[in-house]
């Protein structure tokens, strides 16, 4: 599927060029102008497709993992607008004049253009300084998606005004198939889906504090209803609805359940911002709209894999909670190292659990504690991890072992550094990030 998913994209954003060439439009345009036009050709195909890879659509998800779909949107958005800047230049010296540049005096359509031009940069560039520029996550998510909801359309316009290859039916019928695809993604991520998920909200059932700042927040299906499907350390969004002043937004967070727990499904989740920090004041009762699973980061998605290392820091437990949840549940005999790295013996979670799973026989369990800053009395590894203290503790690699990774984004530059040293290949890594 996902092989087949990268084929149908390539060929979609290369079907303007594709169509182009089939029907032999050439104009007595100069092989500039012809690139020139190619590169928006191109681009305007990469924009048209970005709503349907974050419209949450599971067949497209489920391939590569929600992560891995974002990156990606990330880079292409960057590489239209390298298309798209390079447009101008190329037609003004391909045979447009360097008017095209330098003066305002052009057709409406022309200066659509290059407002779409202006705007599609504004997004690129608020995207990737968005703090820089003052704005929260949340402001800058309804920033980014109403200039692109302007930007797309306004490029279809000035397309179709200036674009000489317009006439042919072939070439029409993709034109407004891309802007309809365009346009259903984008109304059922933000319509029809919530819509739909809005009338069967699920009840926070429990809220128990697991350390200092780690709330676990346990969510129930509505009447009737049995939670979703999930892999164990797959991931949803959550939107909590609480008593007033608490502010509504959506985020992700791991199920820190294994889906074996069929009466609830919960997230474990550290106070660690502006929203985070009211984690707390969620109460029984109050209501959630959850949307998921997403994620591939479960040992269940790789059966090929026999034995586990499994390398948490802080929070990035959570997944690995499931999974071992759902090992002990289904009486899985793997053998797994857990090496779980925190700040201080306070910032543990889940301490107790793991203890009594390491004492038990389903799955084989050995744990290493990894404590920066110990009190005394501690007597476990402690210190920074470093490539070298990994290798130490994870022992002799072998074809069987696979290494799950969900650290905090510095930790995880010294734990693939320690896993390459001794030679562990990409393929038997796999990673999770919490951003997106
Ligand atoms: C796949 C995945 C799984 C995660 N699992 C867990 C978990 O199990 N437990 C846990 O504590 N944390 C988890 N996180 C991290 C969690 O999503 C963020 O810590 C949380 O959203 C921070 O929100 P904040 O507003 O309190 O923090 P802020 O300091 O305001 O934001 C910190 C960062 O969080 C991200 N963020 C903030 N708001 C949103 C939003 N509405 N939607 C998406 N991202 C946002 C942005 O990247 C932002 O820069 C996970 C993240 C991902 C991507």
């Amino acid at each position: 599927m996902g092989v087949l998913l990268v084929v149908v994209y390539g060929l979609l954003i290369l079907s303007p060029l594709i169509t182009v060439a089939a029907l032999w439009m050439k104009g007595e345009m100069t092989l500039m102008h012809e690139t020139g036009t190619s590169a928006a050709f191109a681009a305007y195909g990469i924009i048209a497709l970005q709503p349907v890879l974050t419209a949450r659509w599971k067949f497209v998800e489920r391939p590569f993992g929600l992560d891995v779909i974002s990156r990606f949107h990330r880079y292409m958005g960057l590489f239209a607008a390298a298309l798209l800047l390079s447009h101008p230049p190329l037609m003004a010296y391909g045979g447009a004049g360097v008017k095209l540049l330098l003066t305002l005096e052009q057709p409406w359509y022309v200066l659509l253009g290059k407002a779409v031009l202006v705007l599609l940069l504004i997004n690129v560039c608020v995207s990737m300084w968005y703090a820089r520029f003052g704005l929260g996550f949340e402001q800058w998510r309804r920033f980014h998606n109403v200039l692109a909801m302007i930007v797309i359309p306004c490029a279809f316009v000035h397309s179709w005004w200036s674009g000489y290859d317009m006439g042919p039916k072939p070439m029409v019928l993709l034109w407004f198939g891309l802007l309809g695809l365009t346009v259903w993604a984008y109304v059922d991520r933000k319509l029809v889906q919530p819509m739909r998920l809005e009338r069967r909200p699920y009840r926070v059932s429990d809220v128990e504090q697991e350390t200092h700042n780690v709330w676990t927040v346990k969510l129930a299906p509505p009447e009737g209803e049995r939670i979703y499907d999930h892999h164990p350390g797959q991931f949803h969004f959550v939107t909590l609805y609480r008593s007033e002043g608490v502010p509504v937004e959506e985020h992700h967070w791991t199920i820190s359940s294994s889906p074996t727990q069929r009466e609830h499904i919960s997230s474990t989740i550290k106070e660690s911002g502006d929203f985070t920090s009211t984690i707390g004041r969620t109460a029984p009762g109050d209501t959630a709209i959850v949307q998921g699973p997403f994620g591939r980061f479960s040992y269940t998605l790789y059966p090929q894999d026999k034995e586990y290392v499994f390398i948490a820091g802080g929070i990035g437990i959570t997944p690995f909670m499931s999974m071992l949840r759902h090992m002990r549940d289904t009486g899985n005999d793997a053998e797994v190292l857990l090496i779980y790295a925190n700040s201080t013996e306070q910032d543990i979670v889940f301490r107790s659990e793991i203890e009594e799973m390491e004492h038990g026989t389903r799955p084989r369990l050995s744990v290493i504690h990894v404590v920066g800053k110990p009190d005394e009395g501690w007597t476990g590894q402690s210190g920074r991890l470093t490539p070298e203290a990994l290798v130490r503790l994870v022992g002799p690699d072998s074809e069987d072992r696979a290494y799950y990774v969900c650290v905090p984004p510095g930790m995880a530059k010294v734990v693939i550094r320690g896993l390459r040293s001794m030679g562990v290949p990409y393929r038997r890594m796999r990673r999770e990030e919490f951003s997106l």
